[in-house]
């Protein structure tokens, strides 16, 4: 299992020493993976981008980096795919999990990280993972890992008051 140690040894110019990592082990190979994205996308249109933290909020890895900010949907799209991934990556180890709640509070656990009551908690449906966005609906397609532009949402059983939106939209 990739280890944030592992990522700042090998990718220190994105991900320096001093990256606050706020959250546990299993969800560093959904780093490692953003970093190879974002490491292509800051080839392709000569600019940089630096982690300065990763944090469970939510339940969910957000990944704070600084960047140009006319650079914002080149890497918005690897920022959600992340933290898509992590809803249904075990933050502990690192395998397929979903998320639970405990007390009101969110967390990503597999069967085997959650305590008895969370394995009674089933997993919310596919078609929660998305975001809307400046160029529609972003949705994480867990059959190929990756996110897709959805014109459609019926296509994916998605009701329509159910969008997720946020103040900080992209
Ligand atoms: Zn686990």
């Amino acid at each position: 299992m990739t280890t944030f140690d592992e990522i700042k040894s090998s990718s220190p110019d994105m991900f320096p020493e001093s990256v606050h990592v706020e959250c546990r082990e299993g969800w560093a190979g959904i780093v490692a993976s953003f970093l190879l994205d974002a490491r292509m996308v800051c080839i392709a249109n000569a600019t940089d981008l630096r982690v300065l933290a990763v944090r469970q909020d939510l339940g969910a890895l957000r990944i704070d980096a600084e960047y140009e900010s006319a650079d914002k949907w080149l890497f918005s799209r690897f920022l959600l795919l992340a933290e898509f991934r992590s809803r249904v990556t075990c933050e502990e180890c690192g395998r397929p999990g979903h998320m639970r709640t405990t007390g009101g509070w969110k967390r990503c656990r597999c069967d085997e990280h959650s305590t008895p009551e969370e394995r009674e908690q089933p997993p919310r449906p596919a078609w929660t993972l998305g975001r809307e966005t400046s160029k529609g609906f972003l949705w994480y397609d867990q059959a190929i890992d990756d996110v897709r532009i959805v014109d459609d949402l019926a296509s994916i059983g998605m009701p329509a008051h159910h969008i997720e939106r946020r103040k900080d939209g992209l």
